[in-house]
């Protein structure tokens, strides 16, 4: 099924999950993947290494095991770092799985590893998908503007090339401040964009989590949130807790804005999903 479908009908709420590292076994991801299936998400995505990780396989593997625990599967794909052959073995992988949803990207342009440049933008790699096939596109978007933008109008400007070259509905980058979200929204509607977007919610529950927000995300730490990571950050029990009420925090008042979906970032951990699509449940319509 197409996910495109679904946002007429209903708030979305979808799962994120990564492949795990070399080293470790592929079991916990599917065992992982068994549980959160119970919490009925709308679809889960997986994300795909842009290069130099080598664990772009997994991404494919873990998005037939979504299939066959009956959740519609979303595979990222991000295409700075692949040539249009290597692109196309992709699509021919995930056409040959039955794979109907794609997050079209870009990837992080890594200092180490100059790009390959064939498809420069998340747009480019879109505007070839169109011409592989009926899949359902969906795109990134950045709430407090994409780090590369001078200014966060000009990312907008950019999105809306992005949603004109045939991105079907679009997921946020993370944000722990929801006016960022409808400030976003606001602008996008300015600049007609108008497909479906899901906001991205990170729940911040282990203080590994916290230095990584605090030196790469780029995403802005509202006073109330830093205060809470602060109180807890040395008991792990209470900052899980504090993390997880956070989150449905966020969700309940994006509900309330009548957002189109909701993006869960779950870091591969089952115990949070849980405690959050419990928690939601009867404002989201689980
Ligand atoms: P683009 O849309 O290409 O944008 C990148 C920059 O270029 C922006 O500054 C934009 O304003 C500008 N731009 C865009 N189009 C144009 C244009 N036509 N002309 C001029 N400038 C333009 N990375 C991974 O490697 N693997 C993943 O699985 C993954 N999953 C993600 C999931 C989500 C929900 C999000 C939000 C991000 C994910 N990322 C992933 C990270 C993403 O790849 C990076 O943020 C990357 O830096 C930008 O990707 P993009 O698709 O938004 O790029």
């Amino acid at each position: 099924m197409k996910i495109r479908e679904l946002f007429d009908k209903k708030t979305v709420f979808s799962f994120e999950v990564f492949p795990p590292k070399n080293t470790s076994s592929i079991d916990v991801i599917y065992r992982t993947l068994d549980d959160m299936s119970g919490l009925n998400p709308d679809f889960i995505s997986v994300t795909y290494s842009a290069g130099g990780s080598g664990n772009g396989g997994l991404a494919l593997d873990i998005t037939s095991k979504v299939d066959s625990l009956g959740v519609i599967p979303m595979l990222h794909l991000p295409c700075i770092n692949y040539t249009k052959s290597q692109i196309d073995d992709i699509i021919c992988k995930a056409k040959e799985q039955g794979i109907e949803n794609i997050l079209a990207l870009r990837g992080d342009i890594n200092p180490n590893i100059p790009p390959v440049k064939e498809f420069a933008h998340a747009s480019t790699l879109i505007e070839y998908l169109k011409t592989k096939g009926d899949f359902d596109i969906a795109a990134a978007c950045y709430p407090e503007g994409h780090p590369d933008s001078d200014s966060l109008e000009d990312d907008v400007d950019n999105l809306k090339i992005k949603v004109d070259s045939g991105a079907d509905h679009l997921i946020s980058q993370l944000f722990f401040d929801n006016a960022y979200f409808y400030n976003f929204r606001e602008l996008m509607a300015k600049k007609g964009i108008n497909v479906p977007v899901e906001a991205g919610i990170m729940p911040v529950v282990n203080k590994k989590q916290i230095e990584r927000m605090v030196t790469t995300c780029g995403a802005s730490l509202p006073h109330k949130f830093v205060k809470i990571m602060q109180k807890y950050e040395n008991n792990p029990e209470a900052l899980r807790d504090a993390g997880i009420a956070y989150a449905i925090n966020q969700i309940v008042d994006l509900v309330a804005g009548d957002v189109d979906g909701i993006h869960l970032y779950t870091m591969n951990n089952a115990y949070v999903a849980r405690k959050i699509s419990e928690a939601v449940s009867g404002i989201i319509g689980i």
